[in-house]
Parts: C-alpha cells; sequence; structure tokens
C-alpha cells in the first residue's frame, strides 16, 4: 500500500484504487474511480476506487463476520492495538500531514500542528477511556451492562479528514464494535493511509474496513443496509437528514455531527485586545472550514469601532498561500464546490449591505489557480441577513453589534444551529451565566486549551448524539439490564 523514504510515506498510485476489507487491500466490484485534485493546484493527483453497493455488502459481510470475536475480546487486549495506532500514527505523522496537505490544502504547518496530533488525541483518548471502563455494574439485584452495539457505519467529511475518523474509528472500535468507514470522496487520501496503519497495528481482518466512493451510493447504501446496527454521520445537514431518512426502516442508531453557525459573544467588560485576534483566527481556522467556527462575532455597539479596527488589523495580517510554505497560515479552500459557495455567500453580504471590512470576492492576489480565498470580515451585520444564518464554512467573519447583553444572548441563540459557542468576559460568574443560556452543544470561555475529554455534538440542527472522550465512547454501546441477576 505505501513505500517507505525515511519519515515519510507515500501513496501508491495502484493500492489507491483499492479497497479494504477483511484485512487485506482488494479491487471494488467495479473498475470506475473517483479524481482527486489538489485545491493548490486543481490538478488531479490521484484517483480513488468508486465503490458500489456490492462493495458495502462485501465490507459489512466482513465487520458482521468479526463482530463475535472482536466483541468478547478483553478490554486490555483491544486496549493494546488502539495504542499501538495510535504510536503508528505518531510515526507517521509527517506522511499523514502531507496527505492531508495534499488531499485538501491544508497549510503544512496547521496539518503537523493541529490535524494530526489532534487526530491522534482522539485513539489515544479512546485507549484510556476503554482502559478503566466499568462495562458492568450490579445495583439492587439488577446488573446493567453495557454491551457493543455492533457494525457501525461511520460517514465522514472532507474538512478535518483524519480527525474526523479518529473520532469515530477509535471509540467504535475500543467498544469492541466492527466498522465500515466511507471517508468523503473528495480527500480521501489520508483515511488510505489510516486503513494500512490499522492494518500495520494488527487489528484482526474485518474489525475495520474501508470502502471509498460517493455519499449517494457507499453512504446511501450504508444507510439502508441491514446488517449496520449504527450510522454516525459527519457533515451537512442535507446528508444527515438523508442518512436519518435511509437508517429508519431499519431502525439503526444515527448520530450525526452536522453544520453550525457559532457565537462568539464578546461581553463588554472583556479585555478586547486578547479578546478580539483570537477570535478572528478561531473563525478563519482550517480557512474557516470547521463545523464549530465562531463565525459570529457578537459585540458591543459602543465598541464597534474598536472591534473593528482589530478585527481587520488580524484579517489582513494572515499569510494565505501555498500549503506547502512553511510561513502559510491559511491554503486554499478545500475543493471547488466549497470555493463557489463561499464565493457566493461573500457577493450575498455586499448584496444585503453588510460593511465589508476586508478580504471580498475573488482569489488572493497572485493566484489565477487554487481555490485561495480572502480572509473577509464584514460588519453591521443583521442577524437576519443570510450571512449570519447559513453555514459558510470558509474565512467569513460576520461582527453583529449588540446594545444589551440580553440581546446579545438572543443574537447567538438566533439560529437553527447549536454545536459551538463562545463566549469572553473577565467576569467569570457572568461569563458562565451568558454560556447557561446559550443553546449549544459545547461553550469555550474565554479561549480555553482544546480538551479531547469534552463531549462534541450539537443541539437543534446541528445534530444528536456527541462525540470525543466517555461520552462518545458510550454512543457505541448498548445498555442490556440483567434482572434478578442477584
Ligand atoms: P457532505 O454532507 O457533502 O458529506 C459528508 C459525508 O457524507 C461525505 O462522506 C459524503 O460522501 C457523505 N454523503 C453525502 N451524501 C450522502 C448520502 N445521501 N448518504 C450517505 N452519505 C452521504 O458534507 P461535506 O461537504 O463533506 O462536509 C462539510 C459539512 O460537514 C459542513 O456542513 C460542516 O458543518 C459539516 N461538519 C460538521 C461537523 C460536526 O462535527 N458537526 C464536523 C465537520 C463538518
Amino acid at each position: 500500500m505505501t513505500t517507505r523514504s525515511s519519515n515519510s510515506y507515500t501513496l501508491d498510485p495502484h493500492t489507491t484504487r483499492q479497497l479494504y476489507i477483511n484485512g487485506d487491500w482488494s479491487s471494488p466490484a467495479h473498475a470506475a474511480t473517483l479524481p482527486v485534485i489538489n485545491p493548490a493546484t486543481e490538478e488531479v493527483v490521484a484517483q480513488v476506487a468508486q465503490g458500489s453497493c456490492e462493495d458495502v455488502d462485501r465490507a459489512v459481510a466482513a465487520a458482521r463476520a468479526a463482530f463475535p470475536g472482536w466483541s468478547s475480546t478483553s478490554p486490555a487486549s483491544r486496549a493494546l492495538v488502539i495504542g499501538r495506532i495510535h504510536e503508528l500514527i505518531l510515526e507517521r505523522k509527517e506522511a499523514l500531514a502531507q496527505a492531508l496537505s495534499l488531499e485538501m490544502g491544508a497549510a503544512i504547518g496547521f496539518a503537523r500542528a493541529m490535524q494530526v496530533p489532534l487526530a491522534a488525541e482522539h485513539v489515544r483518548v479512546a485507549r484510556d477511556v476503554l482502559s478503566s471502563y466499568c462495562f458492568q455494574k450490579v445495583e439492587g439485584g439488577t446488573a446493567i451492562t453495557r454491551e457493543p452495539i455492533g457494525v457501525c457505519g461511520l460517514i465522514t467529511p472532507w474538512n478535518w479528514p483524519l480527525y474526523q475518523i479518529t473520532a469515530k474509528v477509535a471509540p467504535a472500535i475500543a467498544a469492541g464494535c466492527t466498522v465500515v468507514l466511507k471517508p468523503s470522496e473528495l480527500s480521501p487520501l489520508s483515511a488510505l493511509l489510516f486503513a494500512q496503519l490499522v492494518h500495520d497495528a494488527g487489528l484482526p481482518p474485518g474489525v475495520f474496513n474501508l470502502v471509498n466512493g460517493s455519499g449517494a451510493e457507499v453512504g446511501a447504501a450504508m444507510a439502508a443496509h441491514p446488517d449496520i446496527d449504527m450510522i454516525s454521520i459527519t457533515g451537512s445537514n442535507r446528508a444527515g437528514a438523508l442518512v436519518a431518512q435511509a437508517a429508519a426502516p431499519t431502525v439503526k442508531r444515527v448520530t450525526q455531527e452536522l453544520g453550525g453557525k457559532s457565537p462568539n459573544v464578546l461581553l463588554p467588560d472583556a479585555d478586547f485586545d486578547k479578546a478580539v485576534p483570537p477570535g478572528v483566527m478561531s473563525a478563519f481556522r482550517n480557512v474557516g472550514q470547521s463545523c464549530s467556527a465562531p463565525t459570529r462575532m457578537i459585540v458591543p455597539r459602543n465598541r464597534l469601532a474598536e472591534v473593528e479596527a482589530l478585527a481587520a488589523a488580524t484579517a489582513n495580517a494572515i499569510i494565505v498561500g501555498d500549503p506547502q510554505s512553511e510561513e502559510t497560515i491559511l491554503g486554499p479552500i478545500a475543493n471547488q464546490a466549497q470555493f463557489k459557495r463561499v464565493q457566493a455567500m461573500i457577493e450575498v453580504g455586499l448584496n444585503e449591505g453588510a460593511k465589508l471590512l476586508c478580504g471580498g470576492p475573488g482569489r488572493v492576489q497572485g493566484f489565477a489557480k487554487g481555490f485561495y480565498t480572502r480572509p473577509t470580515v464584514f460588519s453591521e451585520v443583521d442577524s437576519a441577513m443570510r450571512i449570519a444564518q447559513e453555514e459558510i464554512f470558509g474565512p467569513v467573519l460576520c461582527i453583529i453589534p449588540y446594545d444589551t447583553v440580553d440581546e446579545a444572548v438572543a443574537i447567538a441563540n438566533d439560529t437553527v444551529y447549536g454545536l459551538g459557542a463562545h463566549v469572553q468576559g473577565q467576569d467569570l460568574e457572568q461569563a458562565r451565566s451568558v454560556a447557561s443560556r446559550i443553546r449549544a452543544g459545547q461553550v469555550l470561555l474565554n479561549y480555553p486549551a482544546w480538551n479531547p475529554m469534552a463531549p462534541f455534538g450539537g443541539y437543534k440542527r446541528s445534530g444528536n448524539g456527541r462525540e470525543y472522550g466517555l461520552h462518545g465512547f458510550e454512543e457505541y454501546l448498548e445498555i442490556k439490564a440483567i434482572v434478578g441477576f442477584g
């Protein structure tokens, strides 16, 4: 699958067209492939298999056959293999970072510092949670036992490709489930490296299976499959709803991590020098392609000019460019469809009359090719505007003024989404009180360090279920009560 050259692994063009099923690489039922495009050059850099329903059937059969054995292994032996997967991610971190940079344009420094290490953390956490988890408690003569739910179909998006994969695969196999993974067809290269790594870690055949292909065919076949017990999807609301519909007749568990339009409330007592620049950078992290990016900065109206100056200065200083350059902060948008969508939404903002502080339509100066997007900040945004309501998924920040803290909370909640939220303020009591009034699954106060144990998931249309840490692990378990246990 891969060839080794010092610390890095490169993709073998023949095997990228293969699927990983039942512990081995094999050809798909049909020879069709899908191109992978480097968003920095707009050139095709690989072809991956375009899997089909037949391939899904084969992968599900392998996962089903492996389930009795894997689910009855001891937690200690599962933790051992998962620990090995963690080690291999760290050993192969450079190859994974390069694959991420190629498949989605991630700035190489960002891929090395964030995309890969945070992905590894989900694996470490799954191992640690498993190692101390109590699968059975006896209360009043009744045993409450947690058991793996079965065969899980895992569907992931292109924006944090490896991170989303490990956030699902690691807890699922730690719980004792077997899995079929369908990564995004737009950024599937790091997934191929991950499959090889899982193989090399010694995971038994059939526990992990990878079927590349489109959502409409492979994803939909998984959602409807009678032999899959649970589907976990991260992606758009459109795909999340289609998966739930397709899964309904077989009554499988569906967890969805979907879109967001997260608020960042700057309370009047916030230190704006410390609150605005990191707020802009958080909104633009990963080129704004993060479901929980705080893209609505909600600020006191009487401090608007100060916020605008700080936000524009921060955005204008961001280096957008070649993802292979160490200096680059933001690479291109990950694919053409997303680039077009972001461009269209910037036009919408202008047409709606928002005040453009910096950025705007068109490519970054100096680039005739590549999906390079200008970091764009709009101010005087009204919460009813489309740019304040719709997920843009690109480097576009909306600054929305408020007059009272109650109004700030109302604006924060004026969305169909409820994934993430930020609150900035020096009075921690007030910040906590505002956090408690925001309808979102994860609220961050004063830009804390990332906590991989903190459950992550959405209220409202941002999804159902939670990922990461203990709560993410428990999503893959069923509860059995044995009454009269003694
Ligand atoms: P997408 O919905 O197009 O695709 C996501 C995955 O779903 C892909 O693997 C795709 O092939 C698959 N898919 C598409 N249609 C399907 C169908 N009918 N049946 C089954 N599977 C199908 O989303 P995307 O463009 O890859 O990702 C961006 C979106 O993901 C954004 O809206 C973003 O907010 C969301 N996202 C959410 C989270 C979160 O944790 N909440 C994290 C990352 C991304």
